[in-house]
């Protein structure tokens, strides 16, 4: 327990597609005046940098962020543009982005002014970014180290009673903020399913959750690896979501093959994280439409063999 670290995983596909589809799904709730809490139950340190040693040790950003903001095409509006005229007039034949990739990009940009992407907000700073001022966030996160970088990180922010972190079990104890008083909320699980038993975690959890708050948004990412349980729990996800007569949206994005393949020096070689996805109980209806334009992009952009795909599921 506790050897996972998110510092070395900061900006790979995986947080791509997570932080795409959890902007997009804030971008719509905030367009309400009712204040939102969003409590976040798996928080991690907050921020990351992609140029020291943990993102380069494991070069996961390389392969997920550090793509779409080395992509000239991928560069926000706001970014003053480069490049010879030819290159330019190229670029502006091509599609233009996705506007969920593209708004991906402009929050990524907001926190790196000069361009690329050194520095690498996680999902509590990337709510935070988002939330006005009457709106509420509540950060889980369990780890001693983290908890410690993520308390001080937000203590930079001065944003006094809006957030609150807590040195919690999120799976344990995150409920108590459901239903918040406002009646509105969205909920990020974002385990690092170190233990096989946090998969039965997700789903005690969510059943709690929507006892509590049948009316919440709740936003779940999983890995999709050869294991039984992580194979069941979208699925379970959806029998849940079912029965409560909720709608639910399942995205998966697949960057390559999952086979463990044999180098010729017959050095085993593991794939590393070739997919994953993101359930969501009462989704925005805007988020599919959204989401159906950016995929293939996401594919386009971060796959790295021909078993790169995504599918989109929605339910209710
Ligand atoms: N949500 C973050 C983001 O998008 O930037 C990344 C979170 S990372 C995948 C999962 C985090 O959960 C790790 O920092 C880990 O220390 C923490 N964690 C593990 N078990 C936990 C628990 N039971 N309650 C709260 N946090 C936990």
């Amino acid at each position: 327990m506790f050897s996972y670290r998110h510092a070395f995983h900061a900006g790979n596909h995986a947080d791509v597609l997570k932080h795409l589809v959890l902007i997009a799904t804030l971008d719509h709730m905030l367009e309400k005046e009712t204040a939102l809490t969003v409590v976040d139950t798996h928080a991690g340190a907050g921020l990351y940098r992609l140029d020291g040693d943990y993102a380069g040790t494991s070069g996961e950003a390389a392969e997920g962020v550090l793509r779409l903001v080395a992509d000239p095409k991928a560069t926000p509006a706001s970014t003053p543009a480069a490049g010879a005229p030819a290159k330019k007039a190229a670029q502006e034949a091509e599609a233009p982005l996705a506007d969920a990739l593209a708004r991906y990009l402009e929050v990524i940009h907001d926190f790196n002014a000069k361009g690329g992407a050194r520095v690498y907000p996680g999902s509590p700073f990337i709510v935070q970014h988002l939330l006005r001022d009457h709106d509420r966030l509540k950060l889980f996160e369990l780890h001693p180290t983290d908890s410690r970088t993520l308390t001080a990180n937000i203590a930079q922010l001065e944003a006094g009673r809006q957030i609150a972190v807590l040195h919690e079990d999120g799976f344990g104890s995150a409920t108590k903020f459901l239903p918040p008083p406002s009646r509105r909320a969205l909920v990020l699980m974002d385990p690092s399913y170190e233990l096989k038993t946090e998969y039965g975690r997700v789903l005690d959890f969510m059943a709690e959750a929507l006892k509590r708050f049948a009316t919440g948004t709740y936003a779940v990412w999983y890995p999709i690896i050869p294991r039984p349980e992580a194979h069941d729990l979208p699925r379970r996800l959806k029998t849940m979501a079912t029965k409560a007569g909720k709608s639910s949206l399942n995205v998966t994005l697949t960057v390559k093959s999952s086979k463990i393949t044999t180098a010729p020096s017959g050095e085993t070689r593991r794939p590393g994280l070739p997919a994953s996805g993101m359930f969501l109980i009462n989704p925005p209806y805007t988020l599919k439409p959204l989401l159906e334009a950016a995929l293939p992009q996401l594919v386009q952009k971060l796959g790295q063999d021909r078993n790169a795909g995504f599918t989109i599921d929605a339910a209710g």
